[in-house]
């Protein structure tokens, strides 16, 4: 099974430079061989990454001379995986044109010369032409190391490792454990039909102002200053504390749930159209579902907990979870599901909870719920 563990890395100043410098160097080989794939398609000969490679190798020394104090795995990296994937993306139909790399682009590089050839022990990672450098945590996984990339987000910088493990985890046993219904939104960021609520960080709106703040700073600066630099790092780590906060709470709230299910039910989202309501769109972005429902998707994968995801068009909250009554007038800003026909009073979120537990038990009749106007998909989850 294959597996990957992002750790970050605690570099002396040394090695943080050998690092920017080894970005660099992937960065000039995957744009030297796009210019020559480029150029070999105006001539019409398509060459491949094994010919684009070599073409590189011949030139390197004498063209970019620097580069003799880099690994040379990091060219080959650039070209045979990252080149490759995005020309035969292209090929396929898949993605446009690969673009050229910018030097203000995401730093990072592939610092392994193939399985097994980079070693980790305890708090270190030995890699080629930097040597040791001291680790954060302790790898997860026993196996095989496949790949390692190294990469800078906000301050810091992480190596995330591939590794082929050589046991399978455990599938857990399911009995016993209930099917649940998991309803996500804004105010709270998950509940679950066994009454379970999952706060919403949000993340970004509490240090919406600490943030504008910076960005005001930062417009004000010389482009380029030594003040600027230091304001753009000042923001590139609030981002970075952001999408933190953001992660823990994912990761906690999908854990926890696919931990205590043995089938769960989900609401299909549709992000894009939601995100058209100006009023809501920051705070979905903020929440980030989409993530936080790929997330509980992957983790039940693993596990072997069925997920069953209920009709984009039926109606989660507006269904009374009582008697199947939908009540159509329910707005947004009622917070208490109240059903006109049976009486039935409850938390609107545990509601439609409840009724994508029953979706996922299999004894709704979904189908029937896409002549459901439509008008109603852009709330529906909320
Ligand atoms: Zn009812």
């Amino acid at each position: 099974m294959l597996k990957t563990h992002k750790i970050a890395l605690a570099p002396n100043n040394v090695q943080a430079t050998q690092f920017a410098q080894h970005c660099g160097y992937a960065r000039v080989a995957y744009n030297h061989a796009l210019a020559d794939f480029k150029a070999g398609l105006d001539e019409k000969v398509w060459r491949s990454h094994i010919e684009l490679c070599r073409r590189f190798n011949v030139i390197k020394y004498e063209q970019y001379d620097w580069c003799k104090a880099m690994s040379q795995c990091v060219s080959k990296n650039a070209i045979y995986t990252n080149l490759n994937d995005a020309v035969s993306r292209w090929k396929s139909g898949q993605n446009r044109f690969p673009k050229f790399k910018k030097r203000s682009h995401h730093k990072s590089y592939q610092a392994d010369s193939g399985r097994g050839s980079i070693s980790v022990v305890g708090k270190r990672i030995r890699l080629p032409k930097i040597g040791w450098v001291r680790t954060f945590e302790t790898l997860r996984y026993l196996g095989t190391i496949c790949k390692v990339i190294i990469s800078k987000q906000g301050h810091r910088w992480f190596a995330s490792i591939l590794v082929d493990t050589f046991v399978d985890d455990p599938i857990p046993d399911p009995r016993g454990k209930p099917v649940v219904g998991v309803d996500v939104g804004i105010k709270h960021l998950a509940v679950t039909s066994e009454g379970q609520y999952f706060e919403n960080p949000k993340a970004l709106r509490r240090h919406e102002r600490k943030l504008k703040r910076l960005q005001r700073q930062f417009s004000r600066k010389v482009k380029g200053s030594r003040n600027w630099y230091k304001l753009k790092d000042k923001i590139a780590k609030l981002h970075y504390r952001i999408t933190c906060i953001r992660n823990d709470a994912h990761h906690k709230a999908t854990t926890a749930i696919v931990k205590g299910a043995s089938r769960i039910g989900i609401e299909s989202l549709n992000v894009a159209g939601m995100i058209t309501n100006h009023r809501l769109a920051k705070a979905l972005a903020d929440a980030s579902l989409s993530t936080f429902l790929e997330m509980l998707k992957y983790k039940s994968e693993r596990t072997d907990v069925k997920v069953v995801e209920a009709d984009r068009f039926y109606p989660s909250s507006k269904t009374c979870s009582a008697c199947g009554v939908i009540d159509s007038d329910l707005s947004l800003s009622d917070r208490t599901y109240h059903c006109s026909a049976c009486g039935h009073t409850q938390d609107r979120d545990l509601n439609a909870a409840i009724n994508l537990r029953t979706v996922a038990e299999g004894h709704s009749e979904t189908q029937n719920a896409c002549c459901f106007e439509s008008r109603f998909i852009g709330v529906e989850i909320l």
